[in-house]
């Protein structure tokens, strides 16, 4: 039987990435993505379009308020989204928002009893966020493992990090083969309600480097030239 697989989509280029290579991996998967206050919700309609396009089993859009709790530039419009380049970590950091991810695609993953989850972080060309390193996968791993009934009675879910140490251009071309269409992903902090880009805010960087470090032509929709 088809063993499935629970994958965090987003609604940007690594998840989307992330979810072709569940399929490929040979799972039915189930795409989860979260309406957490974030300040662009054409995030969730290019989740959306991602979980069509790529035929998923199911597609669960949970509401998880964290703009109620604030403490970033992604929830709070107060705080302003960072130009890119600044030291150490930004403000488009959201405290704990990973483990708050995971904790609930692993409660998903046990209760439809799913072999595994997938997560798109990434350690090389990203913002410096604490949830998204390797040390910080391996933690959550083990943490599957004592948290759950299935981990302690030896039927541990397993969570799979596929892009960890791949760089934004290898996901790209990765993608790429796997027949990702880009143009509906969206990786902009601030993107305006109609989903254009800024083209100023460091995701819009490392997405735009990307295309560019691949050789593949880049297709989003920007609302302002980018910087040269
Ligand atoms: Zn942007």
């Amino acid at each position: 039987m088809q063993e499935s697989a629970i994958v965090l989509l987003s609604g940007g280029l690594d998840s989307a990435t992330c979810l072709a290579i569940a399929r490929q991996r040979g799972y039915r998967c189930h795409a989860l993505t979260f309406d957490y206050g974030q300040r662009s919700l054409a995030e969730i309609e290019a989740a959306r379009s991602q979980a069509l396009a790529q035929r998923v089993a199911g597609h669960r859009v949970l509401q998880v308020p964290l703009g109620e709790i604030g403490g970033s530039a992604l929830t709070d419009h107060a705080i302003e989204v960072p130009s890119p380049g600044k030291e150490g970590i930004p403000a488009t950091y959201v405290p704990a928002r990973n483990t708050i991810f995971l904790s609930h695609a692993l409660a998903w993953a046990e209760a439809d009893g799913a072999a595994a989850i997938f997560i798109g972080v990434n350690a090389l060309d990203y913002s410096g966020y604490p949830d998204c390193r390797p040390e910080y996968i391996e933690a959550f791993r083990r943490l599957m493992q004592v948290a759950t009934k299935s981990g302690v009675e030896g039927r541990a879910i397993t969570l799979e990090a596929p892009l960890i140490d791949r760089s934004k251009a290898e996901i790209i071309r990765a993608g790429s083969a796997l027949g990702v269409d880009y143009a509906n992903t969206l990786s902009c902090y601030q993107a305006d309600s109609a989903g254009l880009a800024c083209g100023q805010c460091e995701s819009c960087e490392l997405r735009r480097q990307g295309f560019a470090a691949a050789g593949i032509e880049d297709p989003t929709r920007y609302r302002r030239p980018a910087k040269s």
